[in-house]
């Protein structure tokens, strides 16, 4: 279809505009919290900025938790965080130590029920949990908790975590955590705010991203490292799979909850969801990027006078591929970052005139060549064919379509929004055929093997501080985890833990 007879057709633009809005994968969401040893600073304005920094990571709500006088407040409301946090909001949010959450609904539905930090306040004390994830057993979770006289205020699995932690707090914060943790099963990256302390968890296989950073008198806990750098920080190291940090006034604890731990974070962070300034479990995830530009380039090279990425997760493999091939890089494609959130809120009657302004095409970089077009993945496949239109009617001679990441064939159980599996395009359709049906000239995926390739060499030393008590005394050590290894789930059908439903139909 040609792009442009759509804009005098509302229907199909509608429809169009949400098939856009669903030909991505969606991270579900971020986490962020501050510690500071000095209980009369506000921890609330420095989660703020964490949250704008992973506001990338979720775009339909946001909230702030802040907890002073062993009293924790809460404020959240729907939209992005620059919008929900006025100055006169966050003067309301006090206390040296805070959480916050940016939302993008998979589980539960787009309401302001389901807007994280949930806040529990019972007699022995408060909580606040902020989660990125999705639990596989929370409805088993759940029936347990109404049954012993436990009501929720809302329908998504993350208050699951904050009922469970509250009903055993009386054996003790560090039980209550590892008794919860143990319980729950899935993929979870915690910030759990206390009377007097900042948790930070992650599930065994680490599937969702969490890193610990250092501050001036302070600790942060961070979806992703960007956020960090984002409020001057020092990124310090991630938190393994399986392990629980304890921060409060006396000390940072760090201690395992699972013995069993198999590293499996989620590689569609690397492809395109994390920022690509941030580094995750010792990847550079830019740097990843472009290596896996490269490895596309050395898999599946065309002849072709230009290479040019789908803005903006395509553009470092663009240019890794350039460098492999020797094809120039260029432009070719600018996005519109303004609209952005008219594309993510899942839920709106407002995004109908947004999809032709998205990408446009530089006609003068184009015209006459042949064209390669780099995207990260291909969900639907709605993305590429309107691009290979425009691209074409811009007088490009030949688009070609490169992908560096593999075939998207299966849905992920994970806390990432995925399609129904038949609506995968790449679902039981060669590259050949997904490449005519979407009226490019060639496609090509990277391999699963190139992948991983992409990953393994781009090592990032990071920055292993130990973390240890306050008092200077010997740091807790740091074990060295077991080999890195990923979640394929969406790419191979094989899950690092078991799932229901597997195939996805
Ligand atoms: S299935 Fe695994 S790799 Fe795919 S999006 Fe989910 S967590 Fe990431």
């Amino acid at each position: 279809m040609n792009s442009n007879t759509a804009i005098h057709d509302d229907d199909k633009l509608q429809h169009e505009t949400w098939t856009l809005e669903a030909d991505k994968f969606h991270e579900e969401c971020g986490v962020f919290g501050v510690f500071f040893e000095d209980p009369a600073r506000d921890a609330a304005p420095l989660v703020y900025y964490g949250l704008l920094s992973l506001q990338h990571r979720g775009q339909e709500s946001a909230g702030i938790a802040a907890v002073k006088d062993k009293t924790i407040e809460c404020r959240k409301g729907m939209g992005l965080a620059g919008e929900i946090f006025t100055p006169d909001i966050l003067s309301q949010l006090k206390g040296a130590a805070a959480v916050g959450h940016v939302r993008y609904s998979t589980f539960g539905s787009s309401t302001i029920e389901n807007a994280q930090p949930f806040v529990s306040r019972f007699k022995l004390g408060s909580i606040a949990v902020a989660h990125n994830g999705t639990l596989t057993n929370a409805d088993v979770v759940r029936e347990l908790l109404e049954d012993a006289g436990i009501g929720f205020t809302s329908s998504s699995d993350s208050e699951v975590i904050v009922n469970l932690i509250a009903k055993n707090y009386k054996k003790g914060l560090e039980k209550a955590l590892t008794d919860t943790i143990k319980f729950i099963k899935g993929s979870y990256a915690l910030a759990v705010l206390t009377d007097d302390a900042l948790v930070g968890a992650r599930d065994p296989n680490g599937i969702r991203p969490l890193c610990l950073g250092k501050l001036s008198g302070g600790w942060i806990l961070a979806s992703e490292s960007c956020a960090i750098d984002a409020v001057g920080g020092e990124f310090v190291r991630d938190v393994e799979p399986g392990e629980v940090i304890i921060i409060n006034r006396d000390q940072v604890l760090s201690f395992s909850f699972s013995e069993k731990t198999r590293r499996a974070v989620c590689a569609f962070e690397y492809v395109y969801f994390a920022r690509p300034d941030s580094v995750i479990d010792q990847v550079d995830v830019y740097g990843a990027r472009v290596r896996a530009g490269e490895i596309l380039g050395r898999e599946s090279a065309v002849q072709a006078d230009l290479v040019i990425g789908v803005p903006d997760s395509g553009t470092p493999a663009a240019i890794g591929y350039g460098r492999a091939t020797g094809t120039p890089f260029g432009m070719g494609i600018v996005k519109n970052k303004y609209i952005a959130r008219t594309f993510i809120s899942p839920d709106q009657g407002k995004r109908e005139k947004a999809v032709l302004v998205k990408h446009n095409v530089i006609k003068s970089e184009v015209r006459g060549k042949r064209v390669v077009l780099i995207d990260d993945s291909i969900v639907r496949g709605t993305t590429c064919k309107r691009l290979v239109a425009i691209l074409k009617s811009a007088g490009a001679k030949e688009v070609h379509i490169r992908v560096c990441s593999p075939p998207v064939q299966y849905p992920c159980y994970f806390g990432i929004d995925t399609p129904h599996r038949k609506d995968l395009i790449s679902n039981g359709t060669s590259a050949s055929e997904l490449g005519k049906s979407l009226g490019a000239d060639s496609l090509a995926f990277i391999s699963v093997e190139g992948l991983l390739e992409s990953l393994e060499t781009v090592g990032f030393p990071g920055v292993l501080d130990a973390i240890g008590d306050k008092s200077g005394d010997a740091p807790v050590s740091i074990k060295a985890g077991p080999g890195r290894s990923y979640c394929l789930g969406c790419f191979t059908g094989e899950y690092p833990i078991p799932v229901s439903g597997e195939t996805g139909e």
